[in-house]
């Protein structure tokens, strides 16, 4: 994949995000849905600040980013677009304060420590943070999901039962805002039963917070089986942008 020459990366892009909102579409209608119930972020991970400014000009301005160091200089890159930025990653703690000056969204909240660090961060930075809460769907330990290490390549999560106490966390602290739940579906498994899980996970959270009514799941290869379950925000790389390179660190 190029990106060398803009009219033709323009065309693939436009084509990506056709083919995506044709299979939203679908999947919609498939199951009684409106299309209008769901955001479409679009993830630009390991992809440059070009292609994001391309995705702007084709109307998708929800942007999501999973690593610190590479989304803080996009987003300054972008500074001029009318986006609105996801941090979609495994966030340390260390890493909230620099988050909390770009973000505008963060999916990836699973422990108590990280939800005082973006507290402090957000009120420092006078933002409001929107916050999802990550559950782990996986059967193994959070954290350490089918052969991946716990740590910065693990998907992290919180277990189901501890949703209930982060959830009031979030909506009790200072600069952030509860929007609701994220799961990314266990590797290799059918993505139903794990995102008819977060379904019943993210109706019991209504139940005390009415207005978290954020379900963030659904990538490229089950935004299908997302939209079924009720999800509101799809996460969706590959199936936008094509293939992405392997990271090197
Ligand atoms: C990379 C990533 C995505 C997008 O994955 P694709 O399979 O490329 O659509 C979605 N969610 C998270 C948390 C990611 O890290």
């Amino acid at each position: 994949m190029t990106h060398d020459d803009p009219e033709r990366r323009r065309a693939e892009i436009a084509e990506g995000v056709a083919a995506v909102r044709a299979r939203v579409a679908a999947a919609c209608a498939a199951a009684g849905r409106n299309e209008d119930e769901i955001t479409l972020i679009a993830v630009t991970k390991t992809f440059p600040a070009s292609d994001v400014r391309l995705l702007a000009g084709l109307g998708l301005t929800e942007v999501g980013e999973n690593r610190d160091q590479e989304a803080r200089p996009k987003a300054a890159e972008c500074a001029d677009l009318p986006l609105t930025w996801h941090f979609v990653g495994r966030l340390q703690t260390n890493k909230a304060r620099a988050v909390a000056g770009y973000a505008d969204v963060v999916h990836s909240v699973d422990r108590a420590r990280l939800v005082s660090a973006l507290s402090d961060a957000a009120v420092r930075a006078g933002r409001t943070l929107r916050c999802l809460v990550q559950v782990s769907l996986d059967e193994a330990a959070p954290g350490e999901a089918a052969g991946e290490p716990a740590g910065e390549q693990g998907r992290g999560g919180a277990a189901p039962a501890e949703v209930p106490r982060l959830a009031d966390e979030i909506a009790g602290a200072g600069g952030l805002e509860l929007g609701g739940v994220m799961a990314v579906a266990p590797l290799g498994a059918d993505p139903l039963p794990a995102f008819t899980r977060l379904a019943e996970i993210a109706a019991d959270l209504r139940g005390n917070h009415p207005d978290a009514r954020i379900v963030s799941a659904g990538m490229s290869g089950d935004l299908e089986q997302a939209i079924a379950c009720g999800a509101t925000h799809l996460r969706v790389g590959t199936a936008l942008l094509g293939g992405r390179r392997a990271i090197v660190r």
